[in-house]
Order: structure tokens, then C-alpha cells, then sequence
């Protein structure tokens, strides 16, 4: 073992909180099978032998959007060639076939499109409820949230918007957009974003709210290892802000995701290596002891290193997707990257944990085909 990491191990072993140079000594450390060993520690710790998936469908509105983000290969503005904005018809489409598919959950972001009105989100919302009431609708990040509330014209009534988009229908929040928190980042590579300021914001009012959402991290682009942890310690803050104070909603999961540079203004930049996402699933998992999970997204980190990252503090793989706009691996840019259920209850089992399919709300899921139920009687759809 690294002798850097003794103290790490200790404190690991002891169920101590790790602090940030403690963080430090994990990313500056080249022993990552120590690194993983520790992660696993914790997540048995936590989970045992379950391995979280979940049966849901991806669906992005639009790709029209008023920012141009250095390290987004999924924005087009509005007229340019592949720019679409999909109708409230479209969602309703989309919820029947998620239904038909048996998915539990909807998964809905788009970019910040300058010219629809807000009442074109909660039609969307209501026409997938209507549609297929059973499907949790996990929907716009904090940085639509805001751009949300300015073409509603009351940019500081966050707590309206989101009670009015829950009331349409919206059941939490996804973790995206939040990047990397760092100021020089955000200046150089996505301005006209929110700040981290704002990103929380969003998110300790969803919390109030009683609305659960997640997390995530941007990584391997222009960041230092230093913006990584800050960024990390913010987020335990803004978890043990809502713990707290008691509120009802609060991250259920954290999600790193590496940079995939594709045809982004970034993309002279190579992008993180295998090594660099385990290790960043891993300090994860051991810096946010108060997260229930880490999940590996494998349309970004592969369906290979997500079973490898199984071993490596990760708890749960997400999904079935089907559907995928913002990150296209396939050279000839189809939106189609599906994994079957099936599959991915193969790649968990292979990887030696047993596969356990849940809503978004983490609740066991028992399935029949496309007939599904909570496992826990007791317990309602949401
Ligand atoms: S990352 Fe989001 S806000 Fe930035 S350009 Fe892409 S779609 Fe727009």
C-alpha cells in the first residue's frame, strides 16, 4: 500500500470524515487498487453485495440553446442545421413508449432554448402524466431551473417555479450542469452559466421543497485537481445543509461524468483515461460519506469500466437510456444507445454483485416484462 494513504486507511476503517488534504493524498496517489479497496470498504459498507440499475428512457426537448458552453457538443442554435425542439405530441409519444418498454422513469433535459414559453415545460409535464401517471419524471437541471424562471419573468422566485413544475408533474431533479465549481472554469469554458452559487441554490430550495435530486461532477477538461475537491466539499456542505435543517428532499446520488471532448471546443483536449474515472468514482464515493450513491453513467464511462467500477465504490449503473442526444459515442452520431435490461443485470452479476432494478427514488423494483410494481407493497407509485 501507499504509505501516503495510511492515514486515509485509518480514517476509512474508523468511519471518519475525510478531509480535503486527505482527498488530496487519494488523487496524487498511483496505488489505485488501495484506492479502490478503500471505496469498496465503504460502499459494502453501505450497500453490501447490491448493485443499483434502472429501466428508464432518456428524452432531450431541444437542442436549441442561447449558451455555447466551450465543452458541449450537443447545442445548435435555433435555424442552424440539426437544431429541433420536440412538441408536447412528442413527450406524449415518448411516455407511451416508456410504458409500453416497462420504464419506471423519464429522464428530460434540454438546452436553454431562448424563445419557448414556460408554459410549454409544464404542458410537456402534464402530457407525459396524463399519458403514463406511473412514470417518475426526473426533469430539468438547476441551470434550466433558472432559465426557467427568467423567461417567466421572476427570476427570484425559484421555490414558485419549482412548486409549479411540481405540480405539473416534475418528480426531481437530475444532477447535471453543475460542472466543475470553480470561477475560473466556469470564465473560461462555460460563461453565461450559472455560477456554483446559483447551482446550489436550485438545489437546497428543490430540498426544501421536499423534492430529491442528484448531483454530478464534469471532469477531465480544463479543472485542477484542487477545483475537483472543492468541488466535492461544497456538495457534502450542501448535503449536510439539508440534513441538517431537516428538509425533506436532498441528494440521492452523485455522478461523475468525464469530459467526452467530441466535436465541443474542447475537443484538442484528450479527455480523462480509464484510470483517471476510477479513481474519480472512487474519491467520490470515499469524500461524500454523506451520498447513498455513486453512479456510473455508461454511456460515458463504457459499460466496461462501469462493471469495473463496481469494485470501486459505485453502487448503482444507469439505465436503459435508449435515447441520447448530449453525448454521442457512436462516430455516425445516432442518438440510439440502448442497453437492455437484461444486459445490464449480466454485466452486474459477472462483475459479482446482485443486480437490483429500483425507481428513481431507490425503491425495489419486481418486474414482469413490461409490468412493474414496487417490490415493498406498502409503498404507492410516485
Ligand atoms: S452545456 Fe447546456 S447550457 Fe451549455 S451550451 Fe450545452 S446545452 Fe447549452
Amino acid at each position: 500500500m501507499d504509505l501516503n494513504l495510511k492515514t486515509v486507511s485509518d480514517k476509512v476503517d474508523a468511519g471518519e470524515r475525510l478531509t480535503a488534504d486527505d482527498a488530496r493524498a487519494l488523487f496524487d496517489s498511483h496505488d489505485v487498487w488501495t484506492i479502490g479497496r478503500l471505496a469498496d470498504r465503504v460502499r459494502r459498507r453501505m450497500h453490501g453485495n447490491a448493485a443499483y440499475y434502472n429501466v428508464n428512457r432518456h428524452f432531450n426537448y431541444s437542442n436549441v440553446c442561447a449558451l455555447s458552453c466551450h465543452f458541449c457538443d450537443f447545442y445548435r442554435k435555433r435555424g442552424e442545421a440539426g437544431a429541433y425542439e420536440f412538441s408536447t405530441d412528442d413527450a406524449r409519444a415518448q411516455a407511451r413508449d416508456a410504458r409500453e418498454a416497462g420504464a419506471t422513469e423519464i429522464h428530460m433535459v434540454g438546452g436553454l432554448h431562448p424563445y419557448l414559453p414556460f408554459s410549454y415545460y409544464t404542458d410537456m409535464l402534464e402530457a407525459i402524466r396524463g399519458e403514463y401517471p406511473h412514470l417518475h419524471i426526473k426533469a430539468f437541471t438547476a441551470v434550466e431551473i433558472v432559465h426557467l424562471a427568467r423567461i417567466d419573468k421572476r427570476p427570484n422566485d425559484l421555490a414558485g417555479v419549482l412548486g409549479d413544475l411540481r405540480d405539473a408533474g416534475l418528480g426531481s431533479l437530475p444532477g447535471g450542469g453543475a460542472e466543475v465549481f470553480d470561477d475560473r472554469c466556469h470564465d473560461e469554458a462555460y460563461k453565461g452559466k450559472i455560477r456554483s452559487d446559483k447551482w446550489l441554490e436550485v438545489h437546497d430550495v428543490a430540498h426544501e421543497l421536499g423534492l430529491m435530486s442528484n448531483a454530478t461532477i464534469l471532469y477531465g477538461h480544463i479543472e485542477s485537481i484542487d477545483d475537483r475537491i472543492g468541488h466535492l466539499m461544497l456538495l457534502r456542505e450542501a448535503q449536510d445543509r439539508a440534513i441538517e435543517r431537516g428538509w425533506p428532499g436532498r441528494f440521492q446520488t452523485v455522478i461523475p461524468l468525464p469530459f467526452v471532448p467530441g466535436e465541443s471546443k474542447l475537443r484538442h483536449l484528450p479527455g480523462p483515461t480509464g484510470l483517471d474515472d476510477l479513481k474519480m468514482m472512487a474519491i467520490s464515493r470515499l469524500v461524500l460519506d454523506n451520498f447513498d450513491h455513486v453512479k456510473a453513467f455508461w454511456i460515458m464511462q463504457t459499460i466496461e469500466l462501469s462493471q469495473l467500477a463496481l469494485q470501486f465504490g459505485v453502487d448503482d449503473i444507469d439505465g436503459t437510456v435508449v435515447w441520447y442526444d448530449i453525448t454521442k459515442v457512436k462516430r455516425d452520431g445516432s442518438t440510439h444507445q440502448e442497453m437492455s435490461a437484461g444486459h445490464l443485470r449480466r454485466a452486474i452479476a459477472e462483475a459479482g454483485f446482485e443486480p437490483i432494478e429500483r425507481d428513481t427514488l431507490y425503491r425495489r423494483v419486481a418486474r414482469d416484462g413490461a409490468a412493474w410494481r414496487l417490490a415493498d407493497a406498502s409503498l404507492e407509485h410516485v
